[in-house]
C-alpha cells in the first residue's frame, strides 16, 4: 500500500515517473491533468469549463478539481493506493484532501518533491510540445507554481512528510531513487 502525493515544477518529470511507480507498484496514477485534458477532448461540460484556463497557463478553479479528486479517490481501483499527479495544486486544495482523506479514514505516506533548476524546466518543456507549452504559457505556468503551488512544498515539510528527490539526472536514475523511496 502506498499513498503519494508527487509535487514538482512543471517539466520536472512527475507524470511520467508517477507512470513509472505507479505501474510498478500496481495503484493508479491520478493526474488531474490527464483527467482535464482528456474531459477538453471529449467536449464536456467539466472540459468546457476548464479549457480557457489550461489554454492560459492558469489553476482551474478549486470547485471543479475538488469534484474530480473526491470521485476519483473513491473508486474501488483506488482502496489499493494511489499516486496523485497535479494535485494538490495550492494551500486550498491541500486542506480539501486532508479533509477528504480524513472523512475517508485514510492518510497518506509522503509528498515526493522532484527538484529540478529553473533553467532546465524551461528546456525540457520546450521540447515536450504539448498544445500550452507555447513558452509565453510555459512562463506563466512557472509563475503560477511559484506563487501557488511551492508554498506546498514548506507545507508537507512543516509535517516531516516531504521527501526531496534529485529531479535534474536521467529519467532512470530518478526512477532507481524514486523505487528506494518506496522500499521497491
Ligand atoms: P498538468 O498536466 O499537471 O501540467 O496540468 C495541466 C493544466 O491543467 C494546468 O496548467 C492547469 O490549468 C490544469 N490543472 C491540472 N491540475 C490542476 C489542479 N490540481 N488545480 C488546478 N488546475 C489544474
Amino acid at each position: 500500500m502506498a499513498r503519494l502525493i508527487f509535487l514538482g515544477p512543471p517539466g520536472a518529470g512527475k507524470g511520467t515517473q508517477a507512470q513509472l511507480l505507479a505501474h510498478l507498484l500496481n495503484i493508479p496514477q491520478v493526474s488531474t491533468g490527464e483527467i482535464l485534458r482528456d474531459a477538453v477532448s471529449q467536449s464536456t461540460h467539466l472540459g468546457l469549463k476548464a479549457q480557457s484556463y489550461m489554454d492560459r497557463g492558469e489553476l482551474v478553479p478549486d470547485q471543479l478539481i475538488l469534484e474530480i479528486i473526491r470521485e476519483r479517490l473513491n473508486q474501488p481501483d483506488a482502496k489499493a493506493g494511489w499516486i496523485l499527479d497535479g494535485f494538490p495544486r495550492n494551500v486550498a486544495q491541500a486542506n480539501f484532501l486532508d479533509q477528504l482523506l480524513e472523512d475517508m479514514g485514510q492518510s497518506y505516506d509522503n509528498a515526493v518533491y522532484l527538484e529540478v533548476p529553473d533553467e532546465v524546466l524551461v528546456t525540457r518543456l520546450l521540447a515536450r510540445g504539448r498544445k500550452d507549452d507555447a513558452e509565453d504559457v510555459i512562463r506563466r505556468r512557472l509563475a503560477v507554481y511559484r506563487e501557488q503551488t511551492e508554498p506546498l512544498i514548506v507545507f508537507y515539510r512543516g509535517r516531516h512528510q516531504l521527501a526531496t528527490i534529485d529531479g535534474n539526472q536521467s529519467p532512470d536514475e530518478v526512477a532507481a531513487d524514486l523505487k528506494k523511496l518506496v522500499h521497491l
